[in-house]
């Protein structure tokens, strides 16, 4: 009896993966810096000065959606001596390596709209913009009291197809790909989870956290809208995270991204 129990729990929680999802990872451009200190942290507490910008592929039965655009399309090239941001191989051509066109996204979401998230947004402007509603009414409506949003990388979005969400979004209603709300580094900042089958289930983090220290210590950068609403998305996120057992990726660590196969790799 009691085997019989452990099974069905245990099936239970693997019951949301779905054996046909894939994610691809590609490297969207590099982010350097002098002095980290914006970040909340001081440059003695972490050695950090390089951070990895991801674009994510979530290949799903039902769709295609793309998670995080990174870096603006027009820095595309070589690395220049002393750049501070350098993005080699555009996500457009990373996608076609893998036979896939920007017309074949379905939705698409991001982690929030500042320039290093949505870089390639314009380009995938035939997909469903699944986006919070204060993130919508911040990046669109109100980009002006919001610095660090560039409202040129997304004007093609203007009139596209969207979905304005009020909190977590289960977007293929399977619970294989789960968008959270997790507001504060701007107003509808979100992160997303996934249930690959192999893999298990994996958080990417958007910029929840920058540096693996930020994490340690609960810093937020001093251009977060809210502080204190950052703090209690990551409580939130961070018990989430622990209660489905995941694998927690954040997004811009160059370490981390140093160690993943990154696409014409996937995981499943
Ligand atoms: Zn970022």
């Amino acid at each position: 009896m009691k085997k019989i129990l452990f099974t069905a729990i245990a099936l239970l929680i693997v019951s949301n993966a779905n054996a046909d999802l894939k994610l691809y990872v590609f490297d969207c451009g590099h982010l350097s810096f002098a002095d980290v200190s914006n970040f909340g942290i001081t440059n003695e507490e972490t050695e950090v000065r390089e951070l990895f910008v991801p674009c994510y592929l979530i290949d799903h039965p039902d769709g295609k959606m793309i998670w995080d655009a990174g870096l603006p399309l027009d820095i595309v090239g070589p690395r220049q001596e002393d750049a501070t941001s350098w993005y080699e191989n555009s996500i457009i051509d990373q996608l076609d390596a893998i036979g896939v066109s920007p017309q074949d996204i379905g939705y698409t979401a991001y982690s929030h709209f500042h320039y290093d998230h949505v870089g390639a947004a314009n380009e995938f402007s035939t997909a469903t913009l699944l986006i919070q509603e204060t993130e919508y009414m911040a990046a669109f409506h109100d980009a002006e009291s919001n610095p660090v949003f560039r409202p040129p990388l997304y004007s093609e979005l203007v009139n596209s197809r969207k979905v304005l969400l009020q909190g977590d979004h289960d977007v293929f209603g399977d619970g294989s790909v789960v968008i959270i709300s997790a507001p504060g580094h701007t107003p509808g900042h979100q992160v997303l989870k996934l249930e690959l089958e192999n893999f298990g289930p994996l958080v990417l983090s958007g910029d929840l956290y920058h540096f693996e220290i930020s994490r340690q210590l609960r810093r937020t950068p001093v251009f977060n809208t809210d502080a204190e609403e950052t703090l209690r998305s990551m409580n939130r996120v961070e018990v989430l995270t622990q209660e489905a057992g995941a694998t927690f990726w954040m997004e811009h660590s160059l370490e981390l991204a140093n160690s993943l196969n990154l696409a014409p790799y996937y995981y499943d």
